[in-house]
């Protein structure tokens, strides 16, 4: 037999010690080779002054194994608390974040009865970079950023995950029709590597009518991949859809280490009354046996809990769902911890048992495309102003003179639509403006000395530039995009 896996546990807050133990009763109880190493998160380390919910010594423990097993922390209200989560998977580079949406019907009632979806969300970048600011007193904005490394790691994932749990079929989900840079390059890197992969068929949906059908008809879906923003509101749609919100686990994932945690919060309206459900929690530790390779007791585990849920005996969470069913018998926590073990086993007969015989995940090591040597060449800058006195034409005129000689004002767009050359007065602008200027004729490409300088002018003529990016050819391609009308 092979050694004890140590696995970091944090009990968490509100129900979760009492979930947390219930669900490890279970995994050790079906034979699970794991050591539980508890360590401390959430409410009462925010609550000694660590604003981030962890110390020092956790992460030294963290660190040195390469699981963690949360329950649901509870973050104080207030402000100065970090999302304890937030900063695991970033820290921890844990870039996919899995959720299995299964119905359990007909024991657990649910719209789609056959539903059985995989939502793999991209973990760590996009609007969630959480890079804010106030740019003029009309305006804020958020940065969405994508990156290839990003984009490839989740993408290969959703593929190997998809390989190994033997699935068919892996959709993705973007808006690239409008974000031609950033959705566009999720898009392509999926084209790209669901190429290496025949064996699985793809597609892709433009995400709002992708997530509609996704609630309408979940059954054409298998494996989904996602960027951040969507897949948080997607996983969240497939969920209740389901059914199956409280029942549902999550697997954070990366390269090195990974977490494992059921979806739902602490509910400390219920806590300590021995009611709440652990099934999240335990349907959680059942994927990190699979993640270790501890297949054979993730099955028996898996199946003895369907088996339970099959032969009624359920937690209150579910006698609600199932209202107006009869012949089930209510059980604590504890109790349903005991009837699982009972039933370690047994395999259900009207739900379908699990197979993980064949689970095997090999994604530790993605590949990545080294980009990093692709020629980018200056073409323009786009210098944004903050102006809530000049009109469109005004400030044309103005910068068309403050332009030369090195560069040639392209034009003017307010929110993304050109309002300069021959916009309409009737489009509404704020006071925030963005100036393209690209090289005058005759001139060669612009330099950094004459982005410079045309700042300087810029000032001199007392306009207030609030921030610039510059316009670059990737590989003598247009690597931004054009304004909306131009
Ligand atoms: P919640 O998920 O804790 O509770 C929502 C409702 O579902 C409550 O009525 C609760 O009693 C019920 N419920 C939740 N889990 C249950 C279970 N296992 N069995 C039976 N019933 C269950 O959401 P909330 O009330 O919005 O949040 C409470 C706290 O949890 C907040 O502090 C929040 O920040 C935190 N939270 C933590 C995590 C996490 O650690 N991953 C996730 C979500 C929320």
């Amino acid at each position: 037999m092979s050694k004890r896996e140590i696995i970091p546990v944090a009990k968490g807050d509100g129900i979760g010690p009492e979930i947390m133990d219930a669900a490890l009763h279970i995994l050790l109880e079906g034979g699970a080779m794991i050591e539980p190493k508890f360590i401390e998160l959430g409410e009462k380390v925010y609550l000694a002054g660590h604003t981030s919910g962890i110390t020092a010594e956790t992460w030294e423990i963290i660190r040195n194994n390469r699981l963690l097993y949360k329950a649901p922390i509870t973050t104080p209200q207030g402000g100065g608390y970090k999302s304890l989560n937030v900063t695991i998977r970033k820290s921890l580079n844990l870039y996919a974040n899995v959720r299995p949406v299964v119905s359990y019907s007909p024991v657990v009632p649910s719209k789609h009865p056959d539903m059985n979806v995989v939502i793999v969300r991209e973990n760590e970048e996009d609007l969630y970079a959480g890079i804010e600011h106030q740019q003029t007193p009309e305006v804020v904005q958020c940065l969405k950023l994508i990156s290839r490394p990003g984009c490839e790691r989740v993408v290969r994932y959703a593929f190997e995950y998809a390989r190994a749990y033997g699935r068919q079929k892996v959709t993705c989900m973007t808006k690239d029709n409008i974000m031609k840079l950033t959705d566009g390059l999720f898009h392509k890197v999926f084209d790209e590597i669901a190429a290496e992969y025949p064996d699985i068929e793809n597609e892709h949906w433009i995400v709002d009518i992708g997530i509609a059908l996704l609630a309408d008809t979940p059954t054409n879906f298998d494996v989904v991949v996602i960027p951040n923003l969507y897949g948080d509101i997607a996983s969240d749609v497939t969920a209740q859809v389901a059914g199956s919100i409280g029942l549902a686990p999550s697997a954070n994932v990366g390269e090195r280490y990974a977490m494992f945690e059921a979806i739902h919060g602490s509910a400390p309206d219920i806590a300590g009354k021995n009611i709440a459900n652990p099934s999240g929690l335990l349907l959680s530790g059942i994927n990190m046996l699979v993640y270790i390779g501890q297949n054979e007791v993730a099955e028996q585990v898996h199946n003895a809990w369907l088996k339970t849920i099959e032969d009624r005996v359920w937690t209150r969470d579910i006698v609600k769902k199932a209202a107006g069913q009869t012949g089930y018998t209510e059980v604590g926590t504890k109790e349903f911890a005991k009837a699982i073990v009972a039933r370690l086993g047994q395999k259900p007969t009207l739900l379908k048992p699990v197979d993980y015989s064949q689970a095997v995940v090999s994604f530790k090591k993605p590949k990545l495309t080294n980009v990093r040597n692709d020629v980018m060449q200056l073409d323009g800058v786009d210098l944004f102003i903050a102006n809530g006195v000049l009109s469109a034409n005004e400030l044309g005129k103005k910068l068309e003179q403050i332009a030369g000689p090195e560069f040639r004002l392209i034009m003017l767009s307010n929110r993304g639509q050109v309002v300069y050359p021959g916009g309409f007065p009737e489009t509404f602008c704020t006071d925030h403006w963005r100036c393209r200027f690209q090289a005058a004729a005759g001139q060669d490409r612009p330099t950094h000395a004459a982005i410079r300088n045309l700042m300087v002018r810029v000032e001199q003529d007392g306009l207030e530039w609030i921030k610039l990016e510059n316009l670059y050819l990737l590989n003598g391609q247009r690597a931004y995009t054009l304004g909306q009308g131009q």
